[in-house]
């Protein structure tokens, strides 16, 4: 059983007519399903339930269709005919014992109504963030008073779905509530623009609107953003401090957040857990209901300080949710170490960008809960005694082997050097990275306790090896390298590179490093790596120059919302960034990329050349097995993970739990493996002569 230590995480909350039963708070997050994957959506919500979370939130809601976030999938509560899908979810959460809680949000000029095609609304003339060709509207007074009275219909609405905490949403910069509130955006001169109090009345009346709608049937949160980060040019503590003493008592419950989304879910490269807490801390004392607050919380003792301290009454979690949606059972239960710690990647975020179910690099069950029917603790037994040889034990490896084991299955893990962790504990010595290797220590606590499954380091094996022993199913996860002939995405041909010293990721990886000062770094890999290396050799005083065909540094990182942070981190360390250049050649001192437009060449003097372009999948093992075998029978061979085709880490754990979950099932590709919803039809209708 649990710590009495941890027993204050286990107390009972009461937020307003509801009470919550102990501190865990599953704050909105996105999820890439909302209107387009509901029942995905709400089957994940359960689990969460399940897992012991207090409060189970949805992403932000839209209120009205003069709010569309599209291409973006979030929620929609625009009529009633969104009712059952939020019915749904509010079911699941309901039937493992959760409190659900909708986030309803009008974005404003956040949004750039693609899909409905008419002019985001705002305080003030601006366009919409990012490049689409689209302002936003000043809002008349007839405008605030339309946005007030669809508030108050999609509070009605979130009522009639069945959910028992109501969000007001004013913060991540994201919300024309706090679009009014803020100096930033606001520049009216009536009643809703100017002083603090004027600026805050479009808060205060949909907060007492939105109470007034409810009527104690469910209680109202308030999430606001205590901090934008600008400086005195948008909103700052002493503001914030101010709107409590105007409204403090209004909501039944804080959530408070800082910054933008960017900041509130920084990733683990650029900040540790509880980033948030100086700017939390001590707003709890000047409202007397209950404050909630996010910081990638993982681990139960800091969660205790948080509440002994008189931070927070209740944890906030996205993230730590996502990868363990267990986290509260598992501290309750005293299973501390079976925790599946976040590791602050980001992945999960790329499904808002991206627009596709949320992934986690942690939990690989994570949207496929109802799409695959993969709960995150539990699998089905094993089929058949069939013994399975796991080769590599990097992360897709270390997946499937205790994923099998927990099925039942005899396993061994066969991994070629000493260590286990393949490319994690590889890349978790990188700068910022330290965090990933979580996803070694709660695969490895898991094996530990897996008696049916033996691990054997130091066993690089070949074909004849395996084909020596006696195993049913031989799954290779023998991941990847890194090429050094510079094909990539903008070469599909190897380049010229001879006369240069000339590295690759597993060369820095392993140790080796330039033998000379000036380092030119070609990134057509775009991902996390190309940036990391140039921040570790540059650390370590060299000169470096990165090279990329792309505008930004790292440009994928966009979807982890990291880029900026680390082009700023380069340029802080003085690295010379080249975009929009393409390497072409390589020789003796120096290398020569072509401007991607014009074909202009340079030419950039160095002592080596770093590759980051493409990974080639270890696999040759498959073909000398099937070589090695003949016609005879023998054992079931996959390639699983980076050996399959390389990825993400997220990917190659998914491809490790899917071979675990699908051994010994007849597989067939020619129809989908999982349920989805698709689009009922509406009647025909004519259109005008
Ligand atoms: P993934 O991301 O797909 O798990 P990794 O590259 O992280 O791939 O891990 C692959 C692991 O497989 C490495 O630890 C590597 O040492 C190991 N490996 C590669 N070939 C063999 C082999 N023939 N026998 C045993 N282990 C191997
Ligand atoms: Fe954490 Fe990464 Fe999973 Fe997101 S994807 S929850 S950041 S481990």
């Amino acid at each position: 059983m649990r710590e009495p230590r941890f027993d204050v995480l286990f107390e009972p909350v009461p937020i307003g007519p509801v009470t919550a039963r102990n501190r865990f708070f599953q704050v909105p997050h996105c999820n890439g399903m909302g209107h387009a994957h509901p029942t995905a959506h709400a089957v994940m919500r359960g689990v969460k339930a399940e897992g012991g979370w207090a409060v189970v939130c949805t992403e932000e809601v839209e209120i009205h269709h003069s709010t569309d976030v599209a291409p973006y999938v979030e929620g929609r509560i625009w009529d009633d005919a969104d009712i059952p899908a939020h019915a749904r979810l509010v079911e699941q959460v309901h039937e493992h014992g959760g409190l659900a809680g909708i986030e309803l949000v009008h974005s404003g000029f956040m949004g750039a109504n693609l899909y409905v095609r008419r002019p985001p609304l705002g305080p003030a003339d601006l366009p919409v963030p990012g490049t689409h060709p689209v302002q936003a509207r000043r809002m008349s007074a007839r405008d605030i008073a339309d946005l007030r009275r669809w508030h108050r219909q999609a509070v009605a609405r979130s009522l009639r779905a069945g959910y028992d905490l109501v969000y007001v949403y004013a913060g991540h910069g994201l919300t024309t509530i706090q679009h009014f509130l803020s100096r930033r955006y606001n520049d009216r001169g009536d009643e809703y623009g100017g002083s603090l109090e004027n600026r805050a009345r479009l808060l205060r009346e949909i907060l007492e609107e939105t109470l007034e709608e409810i009527s104690g049937q469910a209680a109202v949160a308030c999430r606001i953003c205590v901090d934008e980060l600008v400086g005195e040019q948008g909103l700052e503590r002493a503001e914030i401090e101010e709107v409590l003493g105007l409204v403090g008592e209004l909501p039944d419950l804080w959530d408070f957040m800082v910054g933008d989304w960017d900041f509130d879910s920084v990733t683990a490269r650029f900040a540790d857990e509880g980033a948030q807490e100086s700017y939390v801390r001590g707003l709890k004392q000047l409202t007397s209901k209950p404050v909630v607050g996010v910081g990638r919380f993982t681990s139960p003792d800091t969660m205790v300080r948080m509440v002994e301290d008189g931070v927070l009454d209740m944890i906030g979690a996205a993230r730590p949710s996502i990868a363990d949606p267990f986290l509260p059972r598992k501290i309750e239960e005293g299973r501390l170490e079976e925790i599946r710690e976040c590791i602050g990647c980001n992945i999960c975020v790329t499904c808002d960008t991206t627009a596709t179910p949320v992934r986690c690099t942690q939990n690989p069950t994570m949207g496929e809960e109802w799409r695959r029917g993969w709960h995150p603790e539990r699998i089905p037994p094993k089929t058949t005694d069939a013994k399975v040889l796991v080769v590599g034990g990097g992360p897709a490896g270390l997946e499937a082997a205790q994923a099998l084991g927990k099925r039942g299955y005899e396993v061994v893990l066969a991994e070629a050097s000493d260590a286990l962790g393949g490319r994690v504990a590889r890349e978790a010595r990188l700068p910022g990275l330290a965090s990933w290797i979580r996803v070694l220590d709660y695969r490895k606590g898991q094996l530990d306790r897996l008696p049916n499954v033996e691990i054997a380091l130091g066993s690089p094996l070949d074909a004849t090896e395996i084909l020596s022993y006696d195993f049913d199913h031989v799954a290779l996860a023998t991941g990847s390298r890194w090429r050094r002939d510079g094909v990539g995405r903008w070469h599909v041909r190897p380049l010229e590179l001879a006369g240069v010293e000339l590295l690759t990721p597993d060369d820095l990886m392993d140790g080796v490093r330039p033998a000379g000062e000036r380092v030119v770094l070609y990134d057509d890999d775009h991902y996390y790596m190309g940036g990391v290396l140039a921040e570790q050799l540059a650390r370590e005083g060299r000169s470096v120059t990165l090279v990329t065909p792309e505008a930004r540094v790292s440009e994928w990182t966009v979807n982890t919302m990291e880029q900026h942070r680390i082009q700023r981190r380069l340029l802080e360390l003085h690295v010379d960034v080249l975009a929009s250049h393409a390497l072409v050649s390589a020789g003796e001192g120096a290398a020569r990329a072509a401007c991607v437009y014009t074909e202009r060449e340079r030419e950039l003097p160095c002592d080596a050349l770093v590759v980051v372009t493409s990974r080639l999948p270890v696999d040759e093992l498959a073909d000398e097995l099937d070589t090695s075998r003949g016609g005879a029978a023998g054992p079931a061979i996959r390639l699983v993970g980076d050996a399959w085709s390389p990825g993400t880490i997220a990917a190659a754990v998914w491809d490790g739990h899917r071979y675990a979950r699908e051994l010994d099932e007849p597989r067939s590709e020619d129809e989908p493996s999982f349920l989805r919803e698709v689009v009922e039809l509406a009647p025909l209708r004519r259109s005008s002569p």
